[in-house]
């Protein structure tokens, strides 16, 4: 039997005082009995009372233990569109930021187009709201979730665009603001209607593999934490995690179908208090275990491109089995499961006006928002969308400067990329690179790792525009297409009177 909407609201109050003591839980369950008399009588396709939708919704944002502003809005995000009751009075009951937040979920909600375009303004709205308050995008994460996993209700070609469109629009946004639980849950609850087949083989490998791994596994949790006492390291937990679904599937997919390579299925994760605890603990389990040549990934000292952290290890368990552990620090943990929504989570070491003060600054938002400024026409955002959609969702690579600075860039990228990265003149005047101390081509393909020198020549007049036929980030695209543009401008000023040119 489900939850009825005032089990849900007491549930969701109960969340809210767990983890934010200072939050005014009355101004939550007002905005409750708002919703719930606004949306009195409609029903959702499922059958229940539309209220549940609002209500899960709300949870969705105490998991991510999100401010009470952001509750609020979310209870009441559906409110102007599907009700009489008007902004106006939202404002006036609840305040300018709450309306402010319901007015943008309500924006970037309605799309009127269908097709391609519905793909191109969905994609629009999403970037314009992103740069204006990330708050509204999630919010409408967790509004989106809660439809997918309710999906079931709707008709079948319904099912199947809303599933979509998650996939292609939601989750890869989710991605790079690192929210990794969101991700997980978006792509999970889409996979099934957008690729039914895939979604039952990949859950057959899944289930096969716990069903051989769980017990084995929970005996190494065991001896893990019992290795830790000894040694005298306080941790916080171990726990085993299970690998979403889709990122399973897409997994395999890169390894030819083929599960022999995967070790992460399951993995287990060991929480500690610091980072000087991470590496201890890493230090303990290598020498009870040996660990696998190559797998050990830092990426504390090295974090991913979007942000996340942790130190990861492969080692062969008793009778040889391969286990993966993932150390991080509590806070780690928090931002590789909510990434910037961390931003607004309650945390108890941060003085509440300190909370959520300002939009935290991401350089690919204020990058998209300016595309947007430049691209005004439709036609041209279009066209421009697929080198948009590499620049910013392709898997990301990391290469380094030869001091030792981090670069990252989509996988594919070349070093005329990077050097346009670095700076628009090592661009224009490159000639050559040195690819881990090798002399290498233009064209080459980087990989992560890779040090990359690039070769300038000071007198170089500008780009050759031949790298257009190998460039994969737009960036670098469009700087050498605007060097061809104004060195045609200005060869034109130079042969043509300045008198001429006035007229
Ligand atoms: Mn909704």
């Amino acid at each position: 039997m489900a939850e009825t909407a005032e089990q849900l609201s007491a549930q969701l109050v109960e969340l809210v005082r767990q983890y934010d003591p200072e939050a005014d839980l009355n101004r939550i369950r007002e905005a409750f009995t708002f919703a719930d008399n606004a949306h009195r009588g409609q029903m959702r396709e499922s059958g229940e009372p539309y209220i549940v939708h609002p209500l899960k919704t709300a949870l969705n944002l105490a998991e991510m233990k999100l401010t009470p502003n952001m509750i609020i809005a979310g209870l009441l995000h559906d409110v102007p569109e599907d009700t009489r009751v008007t902004l106006d009075e939202i404002k006036a009951k609840f305040g300018d930021d709450v309306a402010r937040l319901v007015a943008g979920i309500t924006k970037v909600g309605t799309i009127k187009y269908r097709g391609v375009e519905r793909y191109i303004e969905n994609l629009r709205k999403m970037f314009l709201t992103m740069a204006e308050d990330v708050r509204v995008v999630i919010i409408k994460f967790a509004d989106r979730l809660h439809n997918l996993e309710t999906l079931g209700a709707k008709p079948a070609k319904k099912q199947y665009r809303i599933a979509l469109e998650s996939l292609e629009i939601y989750s890869p946004i989710a991605n790079r603001l690192g929210m990794g639980e969101i991700k997980g849950r978006l792509e999970d609850a889409a996979f099934p209607y957008v690729l039914p087949k895939e979604f039952e083989w990949t859950r057959n490998i899944q289930q096969t593999a716990l069903l051989k791994q769980k017990d084995y596994l929970e005996g190494v949790m065991r001896e893990t934490r019992e290795l830790l006492k000894r040694a005298g390291l306080e941790f916080v937990d171990v726990h085993g995690r299970v690998k979403h679904l889709y990122s399973l599937y897409r997994k395999l997919l890169k390894h030819d179908r083929n599960i022999a390579g995967i070790h992460d299925i399951m993995a287990i994760r060991v929480i500690v208090e610091n980072i000087a605890d991470c590496y201890a603990a890493l230090g303990i389990i290598h020498g009870h275990w040996t660990p696998l040549k190559g797998r050990i990934k830092d990426y504390i000292a090295q974090p991913k491109p979007n942000g996340y952290r942790s130190l990861h290890t492969t080692v062969f368990c008793d009778d040889g089995e391969v286990v993966e552990f993932q150390i991080r620090t509590r806070e780690m943990h928090l931002a590789a499961e909510f990434g910037i929504a961390a931003h607004w989570s309650y945390d108890e070491q941060k003085p509440a006006e300190k909370r959520g003060a300002g939009q935290p600054k991401i350089d690919w938002v204020a990058q998209l928002a300016d595309i947007q400024r430049e691209i005004a026409d439709k036609q041209q955002y279009f066209k421009s969308l697929e080198e948009i959609k590499i620049d910013i969702f392709k898997d990301r690579i990391f290469v380094f400067t030869p001091k030792g600075d981090v670069i990252d860039l989509p996988e594919d990228a070349t070093p005329v990329d990077f050097a346009y990265l670095i700076h628009t003149d090592i661009g224009n005047k490159c000639t050559g690179v040195r690819l881990n101390d090798d002399i290498a081509s233009l064209d080459r393909t980087l990989k992560s790792g890779d040090v990359v020198e690039i070769i300038i020549d000071k007198s170089r007049k500008g780009p050759n525009p031949d790298w257009l036929k190998f460039v994969k980030t737009r960036h670098a695209r469009s700087k050498i297409r605007q060097y061809a543009r104004t060195s045609l401008s200005n060869w034109i000023s130079s042969v043509i009177p300045k008198k001429l040119l006035k007229k």
